[in-house]
């Protein structure tokens, strides 16, 4: 580019300053530098056809988390002698005419592995080439390329049959089909030695931008949205700032760093999460998972011993570039069909029960609970997702995971194409994870941990003044009880056999489901088990060979 001419930033995720090599290398040498973020009405304008508030693709917490991020960007670009220009409809069109409008030479944006992306940037890339505009699209939402893992990776055959040999020559051009087989082929990231540039001081100006259809960063009542009450919302805001004070909270506790072991937090902790909460902000890219990364080196350079992956907390940022790579590689990853490393499995497509799961009426208080949670905070320990993923599908219901990712897509603030999916996946028995004789209990699971049912309490009121020897299981509760406790089970609270205040239909059909699944929970999984059973001797494939390394691993 000659040196002098005008640059395109354009931000989707990477909704951050620092290490931000695409914001970097468009600030160099530009006369005028242009922050772009385009919002596409589809994301982001209220739907009034969706099961819960928010557009066609996001609940109304990622939005608004969003929208926070956003505006804690544009803050942050005036303070460097720019500002964020917001401007609205479908991203390519937009960005061509910005491209067109402001004769940029240069466009700068973080590669992304999302399909939907993907395909945008092939146009984006073609028009660019056409029209003489040099393209930088640099990897750093990830640790890895997962492209460079799926180069680097041995035949499948050798994984699969736990032989493993990091001296093949031969590549499969697959991605690992297992957590342990994807460390030992990543090894240290390339970057991780030397330091990243986490400041800027400051930004070349914005050129002139009038008549463009520029906005500032809208608030949620104009895109649409009416006012929430504060406890309907998510407790977690959005953007750079905040992301950055948490994590520097987390990493300030060096002994809690050094000791992490994800299958020992506490699942139903909410006060203060058992785990860093970080996972919108890495979504996003608020955080880069680089920087997080070599901050937790840092800290254990200086500890005398800590955890290891998979368990530690460097091994959680591990399975997300684990699934990255995984969804990179796998073509139609997000379904059952046609996904190669997906077992085959004749789920269910009942909606009533998927609508139970989704609404928080399953007469489970632990499984609601969870329920609820996902619905306000848009976020749950990893755990308490397990439990509510496993009931629904595997478990006790019988749903295909697919309806289950989709809510969960839609609810999570970190919400994320490649660790949903392969977390649901995962869950399922469907892939990476094969021993479907394990079955989280929806009774005694939470009540491990918190035997006094205070996170019940907190999300499912109704049941707050339950006696604890009840709370997981309040059917059994005599009426005297239930009557001190202001819960009458099957009118104030789902049950199958009383008078329900839900939906009559609903109340029919939970009659019928609830005797197998609320009465007896052992019932419905033992069923669950028997068809996962038949259904794996089906796909006795090659493909659906068990990974005895992915078996050792306790998640
Ligand atoms: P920490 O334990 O503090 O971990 C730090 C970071 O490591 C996380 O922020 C996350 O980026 C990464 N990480 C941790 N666990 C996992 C994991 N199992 N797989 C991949 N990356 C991980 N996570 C998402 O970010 N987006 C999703 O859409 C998502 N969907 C899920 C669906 C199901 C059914 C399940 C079981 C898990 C899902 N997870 C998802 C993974 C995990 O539950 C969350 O990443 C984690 O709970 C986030 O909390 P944290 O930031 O406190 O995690």
């Amino acid at each position: 580019m000659a040196s002098g001419s005008n640059s395109l930033v354009w931000f989707r995720k990477g909704i951050r300053i620092h290490d931000n090599p695409a914001l970097e290398y468009a600030a160099k040498g530009s006369s005028y530098l242009y922050p772009v973020f385009v919002i596409d009405p589809r994301y982001m304008e209220p739907d009034p056809t969706a099961f819960s508030p928010g557009s066609a693709r996001a609940g109304v917490n990622r939005i608004r988390f969003l929208l926070e991020s956003l505006a804690d960007l544009d803050s942050s670009l005036r303070k460097l002698g720019s500002r964020l220009l917001v401007l609205k409809g479908e991203p390519g069109e937009v960005l061509f005419r910005c491209l067109k409008e402001w004769d940029i030479k240069r466009l700068c944006f973080e590669y992304d592995t999302e399909p939907y992306y993907q395909a945008l940037d092939i146009k984006v890339k073609n028009y660019a080439s056409a029209a003489g505009i040099e393209v930088f699209s640099p990897v750093s939402h990830t640790l890895f390329n997962p492209a460079d893992i799926i180069q680097k990776f041995p035949s499948l055959s050798d994984d699969m049959y736990g032989c493993f040999d990091e001296t093949s020559e031969k590549n499969s051009g697959r991605p690992p089909s297992s957590y342990q087989s994807f460390l030992k082929i990543a090894g240290q990231p390339s970057w991780a030695s030397s330091a990243l540039l986490t400041t800027i001081t400051s930004l070349p100006p914005v050129g002139n931008v009038e008549n463009c259809g520029i906005s500032n960063v809208p608030t949620l009542q104009e895109l649409g949205y009416e006012e929430s009450g504060q406890d309907e919302l998510t407790p977690f805001r959005g953007g750079e700032s905040e992301a950055l004070k948490r994590l520097r909270g987390a990493m300030d506790d060096k002994e809690w760093v050094a000791k992490f072991e994800k299958p020992k937090g506490d699942p139903s902790a909410f006060l203060r999460p058992a785990t860093t909460v970080l996972s919108p902000y890495l979504k996003f890219g608020c955080l880069s998972s680089r920087y997080f990364y070599q901050c937790i080196q840092d800290v254990q350079k200086n500890v005398k011993s800590h955890t290891l992956p998979p368990v530690s907390l460097l091994g959680q940022l591990l399975w997300r570039d684990f699934f990255y790579t995984a969804a990179f590689g796998t073509p139609n990853f997000d379904r059952m069909n046609g996904n190669r490393i997906c077992k085959q499995i004749p789920w269910n497509a009942d909606d009533e029960l998927l609508a139970a799961w989704r609404d928080a009426r399953t007469g489970f208080p632990w499984i609601d609970a969870i329920m609820v949670q996902l619905q306000k905070w848009g976020w749950m320990h990893h755990l308490a997702r397990h439990c509510v993923a496993c009931f629904l599908t595997r478990g006790d219901l019988f749903v295909h995971w697919e309806k289950g990712r989709d809510v969960f897509e839609r609810l999570l603030i970190d919400s994320d194409w490649a660790i949903n999916n392969g977390n649901w996946l995962w869950l399922s028995c469907s892939s990476f994870f094969y021993q479907y004789n394990r079955i989280y209990s929806p009774i005694s699971f939470g009540k491990k941990y918190d035997p006094n049912g205070d996170y019940i309490r907190y999300f499912l009121p109704i049941l707050k003044d339950m006696p604890k020897e009840y709370i997981y299981e309040p059917w059994t509760a005599p009426l005297s009880i239930q009557t001190k406790a202001k819960c009458i089970i099957g009118k104030d609270y789902p049950k199958p056999d009383h008078e329900s205040p839900y939906d009559l239909q609903v109340h029919e059909w939970l009659m019928t489901q609830f005797d197998k699944i609320v009465v007896s929970h052992d019932t419905a999984s033992k069923e669950c088990k028997n068809k996962l059973a038949e259904a794996y001797e089906l796909n006795k494939t090659r493909n659906g060979a068990v990974n005895e390394e992915d078996l050792k691993i306790l998640r």
